[in-house]
């Protein structure tokens, strides 16, 4: 059995590579005799798994040291709750940015726990582009502005970071991080679920200035206070040891191919490829506005619903999987995250092409 490039939004692709290497260490992870999964949290080969994690995670994103580094489970959900609920306490009021489904579902959850404006939305644009941010629109009283970075349902994303001031700024970037340069220090608070860049599903990663913990009510369960997690070193429980493994291969694979500088350059030649085929064809295109365009998740359709299926079905016989579009989107969309290879994007932009000859 061949793999296939699965194009799949999450959980998606991890590297061949640390699938093999995980392979390799499975039923007996560095003569204990064991496997990492059964390794317990305290023991020192976990401790060193999780610190080298850390290590190669502050390395590849330049994380400043007053920033803190938390491995959690829960999703990116979870933090839809979480972050209202330990970050939500001086004036209980916070500026959010409307661009998709990702987007209202953080707004929804944080209604629950204060005062939530939606300051710019692209929702009558079908959530087709970014919205402009600028300061003048942001409450300066605001406890932060939380943003999505990275539209996985839409295909859209920042093509510049808001600058918010003094106001902390709070991302989701369940779907782009690690697949370019960044710069952390612009954030408050990074998270993101770890099904897509980072590892499998069952870890959340979230990255937070020193300054915004310890603020949660007294009445914050402990699982949900930041401050726990952090003053634990992520240990305050049993963490998702395999995941946290995980995204340490994941971490040194990126290392070992030049860190982000060098992943941002394939991921924009990978997203440009197929960009560039949807220009060209006379049968597919881009419904999203040429400024606002996804590295990672790119939808694409044509204008008939039976075409759409025809090019589904015929794709996953090349070995082209998981390419149905989100539902609300209808089509197409390919999720390029950074294990996905050049040639799986060239697979199917020569694909894209033969099927149009085919069907003209
Ligand atoms: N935010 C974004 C941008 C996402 O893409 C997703 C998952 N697809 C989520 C949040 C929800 O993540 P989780 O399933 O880890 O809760």
């Amino acid at each position: 059995m061949k793999r296939v490039f699965n194009f799949s939004a999450g959980p998606s692709m991890l590297p061949l590579e640390v699938l093999e290497k995980a392979q390799e260490e499975l039923v007996n992870y560095r003569n204990s005799g064991m496997s990492v999964m059964e390794l317990s949290h305290r023991s020192g080969l976990f401790m060193d798994i999780i610190t080298e994690a850390e290590q190669l995670l502050r390395e590849l994103m330049g994380i400043p040291k007053e920033y803190k580094v938390l491995f959690l489970q829960g999703g990116a959900s979870q933090q839809f709750a979480m972050i209202p609920m330990n970050l939500l306490t001086k004036s209980g009021k916070a500026d959010y940015v409307n661009t998709g489904s990702w987007s209202q579902k953080a707004i929804k959850e944080a209604k629950k726990f204060g005062d939530i404006r939606v300051i710019a939305s692209s929702e009558e644009a079908n959530f087709t582009s970014i919205p402009d941010v600028d300061r003048t629109m942001i409450d300066r009283q605001a406890d932060y502005v939380h943003i999505t970075t990275n539209n996985t349902i839409e295909g859209t994303t920042y093509a510049k970071i808001p600058d918010t001031g003094d106001v902390p700024l709070v991302a989701d970037m369940s779907s782009n991080i690690l697949s370019e340069e960044i710069d952390v220090s612009k954030f408050g608070l990074i998270y993101a679920g770890a099904q897509k860049n980072i590892a499998p599903a069952g870890l959340t990663l979230v990255i937070i200035r020193e300054d915004l913990i310890g603020h949660a009510p007294e009445n914050c369960p402990a699982m949900l206070n930041y401050k726990t997690h952090s003053e634990s070193g992520s240990l305050y429980n049993t963490p998702p040891t395999y995941g946290v493994y995980m995204a340490k291969l994941v971490f040194e694979w990126l290392k070992e191919r030049g860190g982000l500088r060098e992943m941002e350059k394939i991921n924009r030649e990978k997203a440009n490829l197929l960009y560039d085929a949807l220009e060209e064809s006379n049968l597919f295109q881009s419904p999203v506005r040429k400024d606002s365009r996804s590295l990672m998740n790119i939808p694409f359709l044509s204008n008939s619903a039976d075409v759409d299926a025809a090019f589904i079905k015929e794709a996953q016989a090349r070995g082209l999987e998981t390419l149905k579009g989100h539902r609300s989107v209808g089509g197409m969309r390919a999720s390029i995250y950074n294990a996905m290879p050049v040639e799986g994007v060239q697979e199917l932009v020569t694909f894209i092409k033969d099927f149009e000859n085919k069907h003209r």
